[in-house]
């Protein structure tokens, strides 16, 4: 028997290419083509703890990554409080949210989020984000609750440009939801109000973050709640002058450069050495 045609399989001839292909085919609509780095597997794991020692998520909130073989899938927890989060517990979705390997919906016995529809709505529209956070961090809610803009105070915070744009879930769900992003509809009309923004804030809800690595995300979901208490304290003492656009954007190419320094102080308070 012939090699493959293109020669792309040498030694399995024809029929064996051809049923290697379909073999492929059949196993990529079920899991990605490769499995996960372990390595982003790890980062996920840390960030969950991460964002619960620096107090942005509670027993509420997620950080999920995009899969690093495959554009098209990301990597989210089953639903559970984050600090408790295991690499075991990580799922794997597509970007309609469906868990990939749950052809019933129950990926062995696992639950997923309801809103994880925020994490495959931005994945679809913004091909450079890599990992999001979603949190209900107290700080901010005050500027997704009034007319009062989250502007960044000091350069750490550069990454939230001009202030981020608040999502009004009214505008999509009507005025009787229970507030959560638990459709794709929802989730698209969330990533159409973060648009190429960093982080967007959900009216009565909490606030979104985007990045391209999930070191990046941790950063900004942590000092986008830390902004969020100085500029209270500031709008107290007075009339903050906030950084302008320039200076944000500026801030923001510096300490995407930086994110390695914090990431290793608030890893080393929660992974076991
Ligand atoms: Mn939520």
């Amino acid at each position: 028997m012939p090699d493959c045609p293109c020669g792309c399989f040498p030694g399995l001839g024809r029929r064996g290419f051809l049923a290697s292909a379909l073999a492929a085919t059949t196993f990529s609509a079920a899991f990605a083509a490769e499995p996960a780095d372990p390595a982003l597997l790890d980062d996920v794991v840390a960030a969950n703890r991460i964002l619960y020692d620096q107090g942005v998520v509670d027993g509420f909130g997620h950080v999920s990554a995009r899969h690093d073989k495959d554009p098209t899938r990301y990597l989210l927890s089953r639903s559970m409080a984050p600090a408790l989060v295991t690499a075991a517990d990580i799922m794997e979705f597509d970007l309609d949210s469906n868990a990939i390997d749950a052809p019933n919906g129950v990926p062995g016995g696992r639950t997923p989020y309801l809103e994880r529809f925020i994490h495959g709505e931005i994945y679809k529209v913004r091909p450079d984000v890599m990992a999001i956070v979603h949190s209900h961090s107290p700080a901010v809610l005050p500027f997704a609750d009034t007319d009062v803009k989250l502007k960044p105070m000091n350069h750490i915070a550069g990454f939230l440009g001009d202030g981020p744009p608040v999502f009004e879930i009214r505008t999509v769900a009507g005025a009787e939801s229970d507030m959560l992003v638990r459709n794709n509809e929802i989730g698209k009309a969330l990533a159409e109000t973060l648009g190429s923004n960093s982080v967007a804030l959900m009216r009565g809800h909490g606030s979104v973050a985007a990045a391209q690595s999930v070191k990046h995300v941790v950063f900004r979901a942590i000092y986008t709640e830390v902004n969020a208490r100085t500029e209270i304290q500031a709008l107290i003492v007075g009339n903050p002058v906030f950084l302008n656009e320039k200076e944000a954007a500026a801030a923001m190419k510096t300490n995407d450069g930086l994110v390695d320094r914090p990431w290793a102080l608030w890893k080393q308070r929660v992974m076991p050495k």
